[in-house]
């Protein structure tokens, strides 16, 4: 799982890119209620990752560190405005992320998780949200 989701973030921009990945053109979230604050920002576009911000991964997601390393890809990863707070406190109570996005307004957000973390996620509340039902990783953020 952690290699598809690698290989999705080697398309990304940049190479930093840990969100807008598996929102690259999907259109097959359930269009629900949105609220986030992106404006004409399209999957994967130059605008979308002028607006992240770009952090350094939190020490527990060593794991994932060194797997981006192999994979060429940096150590800074860049996240959607809109949810960056919500991920950061994902990572303060020691959840490791495995890409994530705001939606952008268009799909659900989302944010993926290591296998480990999955039932913390439930605990919190989580509803997991992924068009293939056999992804039990994938979650939709609360904030968006
Ligand atoms: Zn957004």
């Amino acid at each position: 799982m952690i290699r598809n989701i690698l290989n999705l973030e080697k398309q990304g921009l940049k190479n930093y890119s840990h969100c807008n990945l598996n929102c690259l053109g999907s259109g097959v979230f359930n269009l629900g209620s949105m609220a986030c604050n992106c404006k004409n920002i399209d999957f994967g576009s130059e605008e979308n990752f002028a607006q992240q911000i770009m952090v350094d991964i939190p020490s527990h997601m060593e794991g994932y560190k060194q797997a981006r390393f192999k994979e060429g890809l940096s150590d800074k990863i860049c996240i959607d405005p809109c949810i960056i707070d919500e991920v950061k406190e994902l990572w303060s109570l020691g959840i490791e992320t495995h890409g994530c996005c705001c939606g952008h307004n268009k799909t659900e957000s989302f944010v993926n998780v290591h296998e480990k973390d999955i039932e913390k996620m439930l605990s919190l509340g989580y509803v997991q949200n992924h068009p293939d039902k056999s992804r039990k990783d994938t979650f939709r953020l609360k904030s968006v």
